[in-house]
């Protein structure tokens, strides 16, 4: 398999900037030497790392300093010290206020940045096009028959949406798998409905509706064999499992699909093989065939992806019951994980 070399630090890439760096760490290490013959080495560590970084401490961390100091000095000491802090504070509170006026501005929804030439609107609304609650009540979509003696009222009612768009309430179309729904951003979507068994992916049959959502939860199923994965939309009232995105939104699905089958195509080899290694998992991903449109995989798509994978195997885990094994601790996954420096949540 083909290491990719594209995570490692090239110090190679700008030989100037290299150049330049070996001198600073030879001044460095010749000042550390001489300080270190006074007996001050300790202080100017201290200062040499914080010129080095090259990041400014935050405010907070100033104040941190600062009560640090005063339960350290004495009361006559503290007057003059406490004047000083006080003016790195005021220029520190001045050099992020200019910052930001220079920053171009984004959108408070979505965070793209609004003069983006990313930054797409949503506009394919068709004219005929209902609201969530009365797309529900359309004949097409009843799967009852009139007979709601039979129906399981306590579950939330499943549906099929194509052609679909997710986007912002400024109609900023945005990826759902980017953390809003999860901020209590609000996302809605447009697109055609189905009734469930519909298995044309063509807005041919479909309701039109608009605005569906806010989107409260998005999730993956099929991962343990199944053919397809199947991305859902839940809204307060039903859920909707994804067919096609519309043409403009089919960028944003391809790159969730990535992620998607690539969790997919691991988690298959830990259900087949549990002591799966990193080396076999490498060749799985190398004989693993995407979904038409998407690259093939490989290490890098892997890394880029790692901590969704994880957080995937991980939720996988939790639905496992007490004979199932638990794949997060395959050899391969411990792996990735100090690879990709991936953490372990909570979810
Ligand atoms: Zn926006």
């Amino acid at each position: 398999m083909a290491k990719s070399k594209t995570n490692e630090p090239s110090p190679s890439d700008n030989s100037e900037e290299a150049v330049a760096n070996v001198k600073e760490e030879k001044e460095t290490k010749s000042k550390k030497q001489s300080e270190e013959i006074n007996g001050k080495s300790n202080q100017n560590d201290v200062i040499s790392n914080s010129k080095k970084k090259g990041a400014q401490p935050t405010i907070a961390d100033m104040f941190e300093k600062m009560d640090k100091k005063r339960k350290l000095e004495s009361g006559n000491d503290s007057k003059p010290q406490k004047k000083t802090k006080t003016e790195e504070i005021k220029s520190a509170i001045n050099g992020t206020s200019l910052q930001a006026t220079n920053l171009p501005k984004r959108c408070t929804e979505c965070r793209q940045y609004l003069d983006s030439p990313d930054l797409k609107l949503f506009q394919d609304n068709p004219i005929d096009a209902v609201e969530e609650f009365v797309m529900l009540t359309d004949p097409r979509l009843s799967v009852f028959d009139g007979d709601y003696d039979t129906a399981d009222v306590t579950e939330r009612l499943q549906y099929k949406i194509t052609q679909f768009s997710v986007y912002d309430r400024f109609t900023h179309l945005c990826g759902f798998d980017q953390g809003l729904i999860e901020k209590d951003i609000e996302i809605y979507f447009s697109g055609y409905v189905k009734p469930i068994y519909s298995e044309d992916p063509s807005s041919e049959g479909g309701v039109p509706a608009r605005n569906i959502g806010p989107i409260v939860e998005w999730w993956v199923s099929g991962f343990d064999g199944g053919e397809k994965a199947l991305i859902g939309f839940g809204t307060a009232f039903s859920e909707y499992i994804l067919m096609n995105p519309s043409e403009e939104y089919a960028p944003f699905v391809s790159a969730v699909q990535e992620k998607i089958y690539i969790s997919k195509a691991v988690i298959e080899l830990l259900c087949e093989n549990e002591q799966a290694t990193y080396e076999d998992l490498m060749n799985a991903l190398d004989t693993t065939v995407p979904p038409q449109g998407l690259p093939t995989f490989n290490e890098d798509t892997l890394l880029r992806h790692a901590q969704f994978v994880v957080d995937q195997v991980q939720s996988f885990d939790s639905a496992a019951d007490e004979n199932d094994l638990i794949l997060i601790t395959a050899p391969c996954m411990r792996a990735l994980i100090s690879l990709a420096g991936v953490t372990l949540g909570e979810k």
